[in-house]
């Protein structure tokens, strides 16, 4: 069985952050597979829509059998069992999951897009991912995360919580 090394990023900011993103991880290992990595919490302003709560944010590196389309199936079904709803686009949200690598492959599929199209422009997503996969290199940008980092024209602050 061939086992597929998948980065998901993890946000939350309604309710108890901590927990929601406890019980996201608990999902993802029961429903994807075994995390093999996991950054720090680090607590952020919320991006593109600035006027609503901080982010917890956490990056994961996990193991999987699945294909990246039964990631994104399951990461939704793990959002929509926690109660997350869709309103606004970046609005608040209990829980967000995105597939930010799949191994170093490309894909471009209707509603899936992998490498994440804008996780180079999110210190909130490059500062954890830097954490555990430093060396890691982008398919697509050929930087390295820990370039793509200190390449990041995002100056938002981005503070560990725990
Ligand atoms: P952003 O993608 O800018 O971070 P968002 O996470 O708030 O925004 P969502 O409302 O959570 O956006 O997701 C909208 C759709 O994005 C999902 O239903 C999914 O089909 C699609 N999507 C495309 N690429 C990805 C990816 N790499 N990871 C997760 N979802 C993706
Ligand atoms: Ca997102
Ligand atoms: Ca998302």
């Amino acid at each position: 069985m061939k086992i597929n090394q998948v980065y998901l990023g993890l946000g939350s900011n309604m309710g108890d952050r901590q927990a929601n993103l406890a019980l996201a991880r608990e999902g993802i290992a029961r429903e994807l597979g075994p995390v093999v990595a996991l950054s720090g919490i680090y607590e952020t302003a919320a991006w593109g829509l600035t006027s609503q709560d901080d982010f917890l944010n956490q990056v994961l590196a996990v193991d999987t059998p699945l294909g990246a389309t039964e990631v994104l199936a399951k990461v939704l079904a793990i959002e929509q069992s926690m109660g997350r709803v869709r309103k606004v686009k970046w609005g608040a949200r209990i829980i967000d999951i995105d597939i930010l690598y799949y191994n170093h492959e490309l894909i471009t599929l209707e509603g899936l897009t992998v490498p994440h199209p804008f996780l180079q422009e999110r210190r909130f997503v490059l500062v954890p991912l830097a954490e555990i996969a430093p060396a890691f290199v982008h398919p697509k940008l050929h930087q390295t995360n820990a370039e793509l980092l200190a390449n990041c024209p995002d100056t938002s602050e981005v503070l560990l919580k725990g």
